[in-house]
């Protein structure tokens, strides 16, 4: 705040902290644009931190003849793999086949996949026999089963990148505020000369000036563009995607499952994740944007019932751990209502009011939207144009060779974190005793990640309300508890904190509905 307040005017404003957002202002101030980044929320509180966690290239869209956006993803996957190895990593997928025919399809249609990752490629395809699926995937449907195809591809913690990315920005001299909406634009005649902006801590309201702003809002872009624009177009399709959690006795092994074909003409994955299980995903068009989207009991029913089709251990209701909706923003196409055909490229344009509207895209390729809204950000305000620096960029927390433990998501914070630990017999102790999250984490991330509230720290630090719902509600408290001590708030607040995110926990719980 206090260097926002001293800044006269911002080269670039970036309005939006997820990965569109964050990837464009890690983009800016590295190649040495003043930058300022205003998120309203949290840091991935919309989309970014509800994604399926995969780093690909999208086989679906090599099915649709995509070839240019997979070719992209699969470049970009390869460098984030390389620049941020803490947070993403390579994984193994498995596609299950009924006859020869699937299994010679989906081989060559994965060997082509791998083909065009070049030398970014994972690892090499193969198919595999019936013993050898069963092997990877214990719990597989067998009638008819005759033998998978494996592949390689990226996965990764979504909101955790986020903050990575967050911090990076700032290691690079970006101002970045969490919980700093944008309310309105400033004008020069019809031109946007910056943004009026409120801070939601204290609903503070104050003016700042840039020479060029970026629209990065995901499915909220149209409330923006229309104030800028003055009108009332709507650009932006929103399709909903839920994901379902369960416990990992439920898909044993390391390996995801990739189930090719879904009645609806998708594909739906069933990966391990932070030793649960994340299955899903939907895609059902809504009218209402929300930032806490509800999953629809049709969509949890859709998950079930693909899943219990190609595996032996039956997951119900009573099962589910937590659930999960997020919007996708979609470019509109006029005339198209099906939202699982509309194209997941992104679209940047500059408006008529100089507003830069980037929209669309995916988590994989947030790095190289990002290039482009920058450039073309640059060469439309007029500014010295200086290149994109992040191709190589590593990204905060960068640690390779790293041991793998619970603290490994912190990548080179591990460190610190164990510090804490070791100084301190208290902080070893667990918020949850079913996690190994421990309250040295939870200091650490008051500290050090611009965590403001009880959901900040168990839905997007910690990723504890995504894995198990209830757990996060039990753990309330105590996180309550130690924010509330170490940033001088009353038990008033302590109490408040509690009830809101009690109320927030209900849309992740399923709350048996037969
Ligand atoms: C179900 C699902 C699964 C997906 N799975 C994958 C995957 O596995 N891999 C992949 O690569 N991609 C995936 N995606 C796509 C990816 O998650 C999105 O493309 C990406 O997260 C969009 O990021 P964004 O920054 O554009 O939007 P968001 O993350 O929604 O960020 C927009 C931000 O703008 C903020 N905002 C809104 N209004 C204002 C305002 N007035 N002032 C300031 N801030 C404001 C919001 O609070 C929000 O944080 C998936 C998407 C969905 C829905």
């Amino acid at each position: 705040m206090d260097k926002l307040i001293k800044t006269k005017e911002f080269d670039i404003i970036i309005i939006g902290g997820g990965a569109t957002g964050l990837g464009c202002a890690v983009d800016a101030a590295s190649r040495g644009y003043k930058t300022l980044l205003l998120e309203k929320s949290d840091f991935s509180k919309g989309t970014s931190s509800r994604s399926t966690k995969l780093v690909h290239g999208g086989v679906r869209y090599l099915a649709q003849g995509n070839i240019h956006l997979v070719r992209e993803a699969l470049l970009e996957r390869g460098r984030l793999l390389r620049n941020a190895p803490h947070i993403c990593h390579s994984s193994r997928f498995i596609v299950p086949a009924y006859n020869w025919w699937q299994k010679w399809f989906y081989g060559f249609g994965l060997w082509f996949y791998e083909l065009l990752s070049g030398s970014l490629s994972l690892g090499k395809t193969r198919l595999l026999s019936y013993k050898q699926v069963l092997n990877y995937l214990p719990e597989i449907a067998l009638k008819n089963l005759s033998g998978g195809v494996l592949y390689f591809d990226g996965q990764f913690d979504d909101s955790r990148l986020s903050i990575n990315l967050a911090q990076t920005a700032i290691e690079k001299g970006a101002v970045v505020l969490n919980y700093c909406g944008v309310t309105d634009f400033l004008k020069n005649g019809s031109s946007i000369a910056g943004v009026k902006a409120k801070d939601e801590t204290n609903g503070n309201e104050f003016s700042i000036a840039a020479k060029v702003v970026i629209n990065a809002t995901g499915v909220f872009a149209d409330t923006l563009l229309q104030l800028a624009e003055g009108h009332k177009d709507q650009t932006i399709s929103p399709s909903q995607g839920i994901h379902v959690v369960v416990e990992k006795h439920f898909f044993k092994g390391s390996v995801g499952m990739m189930i090719p074909k879904t009645d609806d003409g998708r594909v739906l994955f069933a990966i391990p994740w932070h030793n649960k299980v994340l299955i899903g995903t939907t895609d059902t068009p809504v009218s209402e944007i929300s930032p806490e989207p509800k999953p629809l009991k049709e969509e949890v029913d859709f998950i079930l019932k693909h899943f219990n089709r190609y595996s032996t251990s039956e997951i119900r209701y009573q099962d589910i751990k937590s659930v999960f909706a997020g919007l996708r923003p979609l470019a509109k196409l006029d005339g198209e209502t099906k939202t699982s055909v509309m194209p997941r490229d992104h679209v940047i344009k500059v408006l008529p009011s100089g507003l830069v509207h980037v929209t669309g895209g995916k988590w994989t390729t947030y790095r190289s939207m990002a290039e482009s809204a920058v450039n073309k950000a640059v060469r439309s305000a007029g500014l010295t144009f200086f290149g994109c620096q992040t191709k190589n960029l590593k990204i905060c927390g960068f640690a390779d060779n790293q041991v793998n433990t619970s603290l490994s998501v912190y990548g080179s914070d591990a460190l610190h974190i164990q510090k804490l630990i070791d100084g301190d017999d208290s902080l070893k102790e667990k918020i949850h005793p079913l996690f190994s999250y421990t309250k040295a984490e939870v200091e650490w991330i008051i500290e050090n990640e611009m965590a403001l509230t009880v959901e900040d720290i168990l839905a997007r630090r910690t990723r504890l309300l995504f894995l198990d719902a209830k757990a996060a509600m039990e753990a309330a408290p105590l996180v309550a508890r130690m924010l509330a001590l170490q940033t001088g708030k009353d038990e008033g607040w302590e109490i408040k904190q509690v009830k809101s995110f009690s109320l927030l926990v209900g849309n992740y719980l399923i709350r048996n509905p037969h």
